[in-house]
């Protein structure tokens, strides 16, 4: 835990999300500014900051992120209809929380091919 980070903080029950899931690894709760009809954030219990710092311990725990966005997908009923997982990093992707998250997103046609 991150004293100063926002995940965290929602991760603890600090501050509030809409939580969709969440089990002993992970926690998915609703982006508060939503750019489609589902959009999930899939974020690790444990603080990790962006993808620059994963380790080989961590590879398991991506792979669970991403199981549970395609349980989440089907949940939300978008998992035929399509959707996209994104994982910003740094400044030029525009990561605003330095906090690893998963965006799962869909329920209409992307209005670009990569963004
Ligand atoms: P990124 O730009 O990839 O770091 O994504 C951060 C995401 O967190 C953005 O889509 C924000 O809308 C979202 N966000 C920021 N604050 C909150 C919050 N309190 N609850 C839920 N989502 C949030
Ligand atoms: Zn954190």
């Amino acid at each position: 835990m991150s004293d100063s980070c926002l995940f965290c903080k929602i991760v603890s029950g600090e501050i509030q999300g809409t939580i969709v899931f969440r089990d002993d690894q992970a926690t998915a709760f609703r982006d508060i500014n939503p750019v489609g009809p589902t959009h999930i954030l899939i974020v690790p219990n444990r603080h990790v900051a962006s993808v620059n710092v994963l380790e080989s311990d961590d590879e398991q725990l991506m792979g669970h992120l991403f199981k549970v966005a395609g349980q989440l997908a089907n949940s939300e009923g978008i998992d035929q209809t399509g959707y996209r997982l994104i994982t910003n990093t740094g400044p030029d992707a525009g990561q605003t929380i330095f906090h690893i998250h998963v965006h799962l997103i869909g329920g209409q046609p992307m209005k670009h091919p990569m963004g």
